[in-house]
């Protein structure tokens, strides 16, 4: 089977040469081990900080191994009593055709209503993050009004959502008029601001004639600058993502001030350390997935060899939602 290791960590931007192809023989299982063929594999902006040797959250990815990631596949062979051959699975097999588990860290997937990609985005990590983000730290209240940057992504589109169902003005940020149309016209956002056509404060400020009671943030910079400025009283902040600086962009807030003024409540959250909200939260996901209360997009792209091109294309907006990689 193939896989892909990290070759060489990024000087600048990520580039082909950090990544390299790689042949490996089947592995044989051990007693309470499963084989499983990865049939999706997710790609995610955290992976750019893995693929640095700088401290973070998390421990980075070692050099010529595997790449990390979230996989959904079927186990094809099994010394596991938990797992039997044709079980559908969500693991971290990372950016490899096939993988070894010793069973632990497996969710086993009912794919009977949700299809099996799904389990990587709208009910996977990212929606996850969405879903506790909204709850538990924004806590917006029906006819209060929200901004949620990278608006037409994995995480961004379920916030959205979740926010229109519970009856919130949304205002969604996104980069082209493509993405922002969809963001309106599809997931029924209130609005969305094109933050690439260079008046995002004006823009946003039109779009929030009464001020904002919550942000999710996603890109930071400009954009979570522009949001701080319309921030009304007692507004929070649930800080997701940075995605914005990765390429080495200018990062800085002016709008500061607004923290102490506005007396704001700002969070970062990293949702793999709230791991008891899990199982309540991918329920509920599920259930509005089903019912297409909530609709998402996927990019896929074709075959393992694509993973690395269409990682760069995630870290460029070039995606247009959640981001796979279609193994079989
Ligand atoms: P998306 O599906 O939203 O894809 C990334 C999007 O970010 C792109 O499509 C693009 O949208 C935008 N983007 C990319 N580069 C830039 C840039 N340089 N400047 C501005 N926007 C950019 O990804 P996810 O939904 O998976 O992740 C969204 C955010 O959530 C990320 O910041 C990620 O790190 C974070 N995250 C955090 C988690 C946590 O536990 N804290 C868990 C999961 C995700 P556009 O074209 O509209 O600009």
């Amino acid at each position: 089977y193939q896989r892909i290791v990290l070759a060489a960590r990024p000087r600048g931007p990520v580039a082909a040469e950090n990544f390299r192809l790689e042949t490996m023989p089947v592995p044989q299982l051990a007693d309470g081990e499963v084989l499983i063929r990865n049939h999706y594999l997710s790609l995610d902006p955290y992976m750019r900080g893995r693929m640095s040797k700088a401290a973070s959250y998390a421990a980075s990815q070692a050099l010529e191994e595997t790449m990390i990631g979230g996989t959904v596949g079927q186990v094809v062979a099994s010394r596991n009593e938990f797992y039997k051959v044709g079980d559908y699975v969500n693991g971290m097999l990372g950016w490899a055709e096939m993988g070894v588990s010793d069973g632990l860290l497996l969710r086993k997937l009912d794919t009977t209503r949700i299809p099996l990609s799904a389990f990587l985005g709208v009910v996977g990590m990212p929606g996850m993050a969405a879903w506790y983000g909204f709850n538990q730290i924004m806590e917006a209240a029906a006819g209060e009004t929200i901004i949620v940057s990278a608006a037409s992504g994995a995480v961004g589109s379920v916030v959205g959502q979740l926010a229109r169902l519970r009856g919130c003005r949304v205002v969604g940020i996104a980069g082209g008029p493509e993405k922002c149309g969809y963001v309106v016209n599809e997931l029924g956002f209130d609005a969305c601001v094109d933050y690439k056509a260079g008046n995002l404060e004006a823009d946003l400020a039109a779009a929030t004639p009464d001020g904002v009671d919550a942000i999710f943030e996603n890109v930071g910079g400009a954009c979570l600058d522009a949001a701080l400025g319309r921030t009304n009283a007692f507004a929070r902040v649930a800080l997701c993502g940075l995605i914005g600086g990765f390429n080495g962009a200018d990062m800085s807030i002016k709008n500061a001030r607004a923290l102490l003024l506005n007396r704001l409540t700002l969070r970062g959250f990293i949702i793999t350390e709230h791991m008891e909200y899990w199982q309540q939260g991918l329920q509920e996901l599920a259930v509005l997935v089903a019912n297409r209360q909530i609709k998402y997009r996927e990019s896929v792209a074709d075959g393992l060899a694509a993973a690395p091109e269409a990682f760069m294309g995630l870290l460029h907006g070039r995606n247009f939602g959640k981001q796979l990689v279609k193994l079989i």
